[in-house]
């Protein structure tokens, strides 16, 4: 099937929830991608911070192939063993309590906000609020959606549960304030991943830390994109200065297997009880088995600080480069923020064409995800990409 028949069959059958670039993607190894035309594309997306470990991880690959020849299904009225092997994983390398694991990013954080919400009532809150700040992206399911700001605005969507609010952005002053006796929780992403990459400053993660100790509330980081050495350490966290009672995990833990996880500390994981919560076919063990797999890569103290140092090299490159006028973020998840007047979204297209695989978050932005497992000279190759889009761009201004 060629890509024009393929465009129409989407056309007829799939919702139209999605805008797609038109190229159909067949394989991918490391940090390459190559098209149903043979065309080989560097991937500096790397499925939106899913495929950290490259595509097609032969170790991934393997841990899959081995357990779905084994055991893909038993249901969670059983035991596993790579279940319960990830949950020891997961909270030994955080927070040190329970984990509940789900199939996306967005359940994971229903997870966390069920556990806010039971939390607050046990302390006598009758009606729990959840704090979030504007622009703050958290799922699609309707808790989640709740908490992200933006999108629970639409009309069309409503109504939106009740028990939520909104800050702005990495406003210490207007956090604290909003925190009180009815807060069950804040609930805030580390660095804004889908809205264009924005870390949040320490001084305001510690007025949330200290804001939710006064008020008996707990801090929820949702680490769904900043999580599994994305940012060079294995969650965000550890290079500030607060601890969360909850966190919340996805998107590469299962190196391309659909995972979720929301990791408490020690006390947050009592609150939920037998029937407060479940899903068929979270914490299966082919995902779990992945999860390892990823882990064993991941958790590294060397593969981490190669983040650190890949992430400085890239964003000096691309701060080097006319048209670039800032980089936020950090490690390997990083922001390029263009000169006013350059239209992001045709530079994507560009980039794309000529190989290369980024996304536009906003107007204005490049978002580079790209494996953590990218070599020196892929990275150079992406950054001469982005100068040779940003020159031919303006020269046909
Ligand atoms: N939270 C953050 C920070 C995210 O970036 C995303 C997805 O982009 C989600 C939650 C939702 O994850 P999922 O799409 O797996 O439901």
């Amino acid at each position: 099937m060629n890509l024009t028949e393929l465009q129409a069959l989407e056309e007829r059958y799939l919702m139209r929830t999605y805008k797609r670039a038109p190229v159909e993607f067949v394989r991918g190894e490391g940090a390459r991608l190559w098209d149903s035309e043979g065309k080989e594309y560097l991937d500096f997306l790397g499925g939106i911070s899913v495929c950290s470990v490259g595509h097609c991880n032969p170790e991934v690959v393997e841990a899959v192939r081995e357990q779905a020849g084994n055991l893909m299904h038993a249901s969670n009225l059983f035991y596993t063993e790579p279940m319960v092997r990830l949950a020891e994983r997961l909270s030994e390398s955080s927070l040190g309590g329970r984990v509940f694991f789900a199939n996306s990013g967005t359940e994971a954080n229903e997870c966390a906000i069920k556990i806010a919400r039971k939390h607050a009532h046990r302390r006598g809150v009758e009606a729990p609020e959840i704090v979030s700040f504007d622009r703050d992206f958290h799922g699609r399911t309707y808790g989640a959606l709740s908490a992200t700001p933006k999108l629970a605005a639409d009309p069309d969507l409503g109504p939106m549960l009740a028990g939520f609010r909104a800050v702005p952005f990495d406003d210490a002053a207007a956090l604290r304030a909003a925190v009180g006796e009815s807060t069950a929780a804040v609930l805030i992403e580390p660095i804004q991943g889908e809205s264009g990459i924005y870390p949040v400053s320490d001084e305001t993660l510690l007025a949330a830390r200290q804001a939710c100790d006064e008020a008996g509330a707990l801090l929820i980081l949702d680490e769904i994109q900043t999580g599994v050495g994305r940012t060079g350490s294995l969650w965000a966290h550890e290079q500030t200065p607060v601890r969360p009672d909850v966190l919340t995990s996805a998107k590469a833990l299962g190196g391309g297997m659909p995972i979720g996880a929301c990791v408490t500390a020690p006390a947050a994981g009592e609150v939920l009880e037998p029937g407060d919560h479940g899903s068929t076919f979270a914490g299966g063990p082919v995902a779990c088995a992945a999860a390892l797999a990823v882990l064993d890569i991941v958790d590294d103290p060397a593969l981490l600080r190669r983040v650190r140092e890949l992430g400085a090299r890239l964003r000096d490159g691309l701060l080097a480069i006319d048209g670039v006028h800032e980089v936020r973020g950090r490690g390997l998840m990083l922001g390029v923020g263009l000169d006013e007047g350059i239209d992001a979204a045709a530079l994507g297209a560009e980039l794309l064409a000529s190989g290369l695989v980024v996304n536009v978050p906003e107007p204005g932005t490049l978002r580079l995800l790209p494996p953590l497992t990218v070599e020196d000279d892929q990275l150079d190759r992406a950054v001469g990409a982005i100068g040779s889009a940003l020159l031919s761009y303006s020269a046909n201004q």
